[in-house]
C-alpha cells in the first residue's frame, strides 16, 4: 500500500486498479493524506485561493436525480436574481478582498446570451477573475462569455460510468458533457471539473475512473463533493457519501494532478464540520465561500444542511480568513490562476 503512494507520489502515474485498491482499503488513509499534503506545498504552495460564489439563479431545466434544483422539484421556491443585483453581490464581494467571482446558476435560458455577456463585461471592470458555472451550453455560447471576459468554467462531469450517468440524468447525454468540457479547452478556458463521490451503485472503479479521466482531460481544476441525499429528489432514500472517502478521492487527484487547483468543497463541510480544513490539510488549496445574499442563499438548495445559509458574505469572508491562518496557510492576494492552466497554455 505504502508503495503504491510513493509510487504516485513520485511519478504522478497509478493504474486504474492501483487507485481502487488504495480507495477500497482504509489502513494507509493517513499516509495518503499527507503525502497530497506535502506534493499540493511542492506544487502549488501554501496559498489558498479563495473564489466569491453568487449562486444567482435557482431555476433549472434539468432533472439530475440527486440535486435539489432539479425541474420536478415543486418544493423550492424558484428565484433569478436581476444583473444589478448580481453585480452589486460581485462589487461587495472584490471589496472583500475577492480576486475571483463564481457565478453559479441551474441550467435555463431565463438569461439570454446578451444579457450574461454584458454581466460578465461589468463584473471584469472590477479586475476580478470570472468563473462561471451555468451547466451545457453551446460552442457559440461559450465563445461569446469567454470574448466577454470570461476566464473559466466549472462543469463536472459528475461520474464517468455511463450507466450509472444516463440512469441519473434523464434527457442528459454523457458525450455532450464530455464534448462541453473539450469545447471549454479548445476556446481557452481554465477548465474545472469534478465528481460526486457515494452516488448509489457508484464503484471503487468507476471512481478511479473519474481520477483518470480528470488526467486525460488535462483539467486545471477539479472539484469533489461527497453525494448528499437530498428529501425532494427521488434518490432521498439513499445513503448519503462518506466524507472520508471523497477526501480519499482528492488526495488521490492531487497525487495524480499535481499542479491543477482543487478546492475544499462544502459538502465536505456540510458532512464534516471541520472538512474543508481537512480538506486542505490534505492536498485542496481553493476555498469557494459564499457571497449571495439575503434570502436566496437557502433556496439554492442542491441538498439538505448545506452551511452559512443564514451568514453573510461578510461573515464568511472573515470566518474563513481565520480558519485558514489558524492552520498556517496564507490566503493568496492574486487572481489564483491554475499553475497547471499557465504550463499547459505556454
Ligand atoms: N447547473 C450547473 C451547476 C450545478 S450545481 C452545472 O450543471 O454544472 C453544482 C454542483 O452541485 C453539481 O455539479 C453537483 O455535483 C453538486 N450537487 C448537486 N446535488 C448534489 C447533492 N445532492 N449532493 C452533493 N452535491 C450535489
Amino acid at each position: 500500500m505504502q508503495k503504491l503512494i510513493n509510487k504516485a507520489e513520485k511519478t504522478h502515474i497509478l493504474e486504474r486498479e492501483e487507485i481502487s485498491f488504495l480507495l477500497r482499503d482504509s489502513s494507509v488513509n493517513d499516509e495518503l493524506f499527507n503525502a497530497a499534503d506535502r506534493i499540493r506545498e511542492e506544487n502549488v504552495g501554501r496559498e489558498v485561493h479563495l473564489r466569491a460564489l453568487i449562486e444567482f439563479s435557482n431555476v433549472c431545466k434539468q432533472h439530475c436525480k440527486y440535486c435539489g434544483l432539479r425541474a420536478e422539484n415543486k418544493n423550492l421556491d424558484r428565484y433569478n436574481i436581476d444583473e444589478e443585483t448580481i453585480f452589486k453581490f460581485a462589487e461587495k464581494a472584490a471589496g472583500y478582498g475577492y480576486k475571483t467571482v463564481v457565478l453559479q446558476s441551474g441550467e435555463s435560458n431565463f438569461y439570454s446570451e446578451k444579457q450574461l455577456v454584458s454581466l460578465i463585461k461589468k463584473i471584469k471592470s472590477l479586475n476580478m477573475a470570472v468563473t462561471l458555472s451555468i451547466g451545457e451550453k453551446t460552442f457559440d455560447e461559450y465563445k461569446a462569455y469567454k470574448s466577454a471576459g470570461a476566464d473559466r468554467y466549472l462543469l463536472r462531469i459528475e461520474t464517468t460510468d455511463k450507466n450509472l450517468y444516463s440512469k441519473l440524468h434523464p434527457d442528459m447525454n454523457f458525450e455532450n458533457r464530455i464534448n462541453c468540457l473539450y469545447n471549454l479547452k479548445d476556446l481557452g478556458y481554465e477548465v474545472g471539473t469534478g465528481c460526486l463521490v457515494g452516488l448509489p451503485e457508484q464503484t471503487f472503479e468507476s471512481l478511479a475512473d473519474d481520477i483518470l479521466f480528470f488526467k486525460k482531460l488535462d483539467a486545471d481544476m477539479v472539484g469533489i463533493g461527497p453525494f448528499i441525499p437530498n428529501p425532494d429528489t427521488p434518490l432521498k432514500d439513499e445513503k448519503a457519501g462518506s466524507f472520508i472517502l471523497a477526501l480519499k478521492v482528492m488526495a488521490l487527484t492531487r497525487l495524480l494532478l499535481p499542479d491543477a487547483n482543487i478546492p475544499a468543497t462544502t459538502a465536505m463541510e456540510t458532512l464534516d464540520p471541520n472538512g474543508r480544513i481537512l480538506a486542505l490539510q490534505s492536498g485542496a488549496n481553493v476555498v469557494m465561500p459564499n457571497a449571495t445574499e439575503g434570502e436566496y442563499r437557502k433556496k439554492y438548495e442542491l441538498y439538505p444542511g448545506k452551511i452559512c445559509i443564514n451568514d453573510t458574505p461578510a461573515k464568511c469572508s472573515m470566518c474563513i480568513n481565520a480558519k485558514i491562518l489558524s492552520i498556517g496557510r496564507e490566503v493568496s492576494k492574486d487572481y489564483g490562476k491554475s499553475k497547471h492552466f499557465i504550463k499547459r497554455i505556454k
